[in-house]
């Protein structure tokens, strides 16, 4: 079975003294949900800005936290004069498990392309990070195309240089229903997930695409979070906003499969 994954990108929020004292009371938080409601069996991540990650790193390695992090975003590259990135061999130094890719804020504020993000995709993967990867639809996209199309052509286009048994989360964000406050229906996120994972299947074969975390993002809260974790094939959120709140994403994280 999947362990569900409940992830926080907090995007450009909390500098590394923030992040500490965040990433402490997450901690206490979740521990103490833990002990109240019984053990919750999703794993927890956070997404903070690159400054952050050393802070965040000793932390979780000094007190032997359960909590794992990531970078918002790898260069494709490795090293060399690309100045202002950060390379997935930097990401693995600081024991990040996770690299969000292909966020939608990063193909429209950075004009990411698809052939960019497969090349990032590959260098995620090559570094031994566990990429995560995002695809989602505008509303334009929605009323022309349905609703899945645009997101399994990500996905195709995203993992064409992909091959064999990668360890992947596939992350579904309707444009739309980023920071709007209106988040997808869980019918409609699972309807997306279940395309995705059958498109898995096609590409990488059955084992990859039942071993795949499928989250959904864009305006998850704790009052919308247990009607997403119902559906067969969402495991887990990416979540915004609610994660920069302590006691709220918590409340998000201590939701069963
Ligand atoms: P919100 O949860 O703020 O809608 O953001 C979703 C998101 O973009 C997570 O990556």
């Amino acid at each position: 079975a999947r362990v569900p994954l409940i992830a926080g990108n907090w995007k450009l929020n909390l500098d590394h003294l923030q992040a500490i004292a965040f990433v402490q009371k997450l901690d206490w938080t979740l521990k103490d949900a833990r002990h109240e409601y019984g053990i919750s069996g999703s794993e927890v991540a956070v997404f903070p800005p690159f400054t952050d990650l050393r802070s965040v790193q000793n932390l979780v390695a000094a007190d032997k936290l359960s909590i794992v992090f990531g970078g918002q975003d790898l260069s494709e590259h490795d090293s060399g004069a690309f100045t202002g990135e950060i390379s997935g061999a930097f990401l693995k130094a600081l024991d990040c498990t996770y690299v969000i890719i292909g966020h939608s804020e990063r193909r429209t504020l950075h004009s990411e392309t698809d052939e960019q993000l497969g090349r990032k995709v590959v260098a995620a993967l090559k570094h031994g990070l566990v990429p995560v990867l995002c695809v989602g639809e505008t509303a334009e996209d929605l009323e022309i195309h349905g609703p899945s199309a645009v997101p399994v052509a990500q996905l195709r286009a995203a993992l064409a240089g992909v091959s064999g048994t990668p360890n992947l989360v596939v992350a579904y964000e309707p444009v739309w229903a980023i920071g709007s406050g209106q988040a997808a229906t869980a019918e409609q996120a699972e309807q997306v997930a279940a395309t995705l994972r059958a498109t898995l299947a096609e590409l990488l074969g059955e084992e990859v695409a039942d071993a795949t975390r499928i989250l959904y993002g864009g305006s998850v809260k704790s009052t919308n979070i247990a009607g997403f974790m119902r559906q067969p094939n969402v495991d887990g959120a990416l979540v915004g906003g609610a994660s920069l709140d302590v006691t709220e994403f918590a409340s998000i994280a201590r939701f069963q499969k």
